[in-house]
């Protein structure tokens, strides 16, 4: 139906937008899932380099303390292993804060500056008890001078591991965000595609159903039209016959010319009829055959009573349709008398 088509276009066009939606909260999941990792990856690749360093100066301050004790040369492998390694630890650490927030960038050079000091400091440690012996290695570390740069470049070191930390945490969260998020508008879009497909479904199975019903009544009102231009073409054309009827009884026409006229036009006026016209002899006390059309032999038809038509009898027209009704004496025997529909029409004529 026209104002239906509105709200079934607005309904179809509703449910591709949602279905869009959904079929695109997967890929942008997927995408913002990925780009969380990766920055949390990013994340975790600094703090690994920054605790690796923090493990290396350990190591070195260990063996540079027990070589300052003992003056052994065992006690340097775990100083001197930490020491190949800190370089290639300290150029990772370097490149893993290259495109950071500028602050965090300058905290972690301050870190790397305060670190070369600290291996610095150490070298000379060594050195001093290599070449001077004890006291002089001890009065070096006894200064404190290697505990501050320690102390200052783990302080650093701990806040830096604190804000990544913190920023993994935040980057958890947000993963979790996202995924939640994502969770929700697909059920949400699931759930209203499956309104608006109902919706769709009912409306458009009201559609076919209506539009059937205006077929069916345009068939119907198409049928009756047809019928009812038969029947006026039909009325026409009795119309036309009864004026040429009329227009031939007018002329100068004997008593058989006009019988013959009658049963000639009430065989096309009334198709699919018989019937006989009677005249009254001119003793009054019979009626003569004189007339039929249809399947009516006038030749073989015997005259008839007056008193044996209840139409002659009334001067009413008379109808008898059913077996049960009145029925005139002159046709009460025929065989298909109970089928067919009787009519006895008295007629009066002048001149
Ligand atoms: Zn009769």
């Amino acid at each position: 139906m026209p104002y239906r088509t509105p709200r079934l276009l607005i309904a179809a066009t509703a449910a591709t937008v949602v279905m869009t939606i959904t079929a695109a909260v997967g890929p942008f999941t997927l995408f913002w899932t990925n780009q969380t990792r990766t920055e949390r990856n990013q994340v975790e690749q600094q703090l690994d380099s920054i605790r690796a360093v923090q493990g290396l100066l350990v190591d070195a301050e260990t063996g540079e303390r027990g070589y300052a004790l003992t003056g052994k040369d065992v006690f340097l492998q775990p100083y001197y292993v930490a020491r190949s390694q800190l370089p290639s630890a300290l150029q990772t650490l370097r490149i893993s804060y290259e495109e950071d927030l500028p602050e965090e960038i300058t905290k972690v050079k301050d870190f790397i500056e305060h670190t070369d000091l600290v291996i610095g400091h150490l070298d000379m440690v060594v050195k001093l008890r290599s070449e001077g012996g004890l006291e002089a290695a001890a009065a070096e570390v006894a200064s404190g001078n290697g505990k501050h740069l320690m102390d200052y470049v783990r302080d650093v070191s701990s806040e830096v591991i604190r804000g990544e930390v913190q920023e993994v945490a935040a980057l958890d969260e947000k993963l979790n965000t996202n995924l939640l998020w994502a969770v929700a508008i697909s059920a949400a879009s699931f759930v209203l595609t499956l309104m608006l497909g109902r919706f769709m479904y009912v409306s458009m199975r009201r559609t076919i159903r209506r539009q059937g019903e205006s077929a069916r009544t345009a068939v119907l009102a198409s049928t009756q039209l047809g019928q009812s231009l038969e029947h006026l073409e039909r009325r026409n054309n009795e119309v036309g016959l009864l004026a040429e009827m009329a227009r031939l009884l007018q002329t100068d026409l004997s008593q058989e010319e006009t019988l013959q006229l009658a049963s000639t036009y009430c065989q096309q006026l009334l198709k699919g009829t018989s019937g006989t016209l009677f005249l009254y002899r001119n003793s009054a006390d019979a009626l003569q055959p004189s007339a039929g059309w249809g399947h009516e032999d006038v030749t073989h038809e015997a005259p008839i009573a007056p008193k044996d038509c209840w139409a002659i009898r009334r001067g009413h027209p008379h109808v008898a349709q059913h077996s049960h009704e009145l029925r005139c004496a002159h046709y009460a025997a025929d065989d298909e008398s109970d089928e067919a529909v009787h009519w006895c029409l008295p007629l009066m004529a002048y001149g």
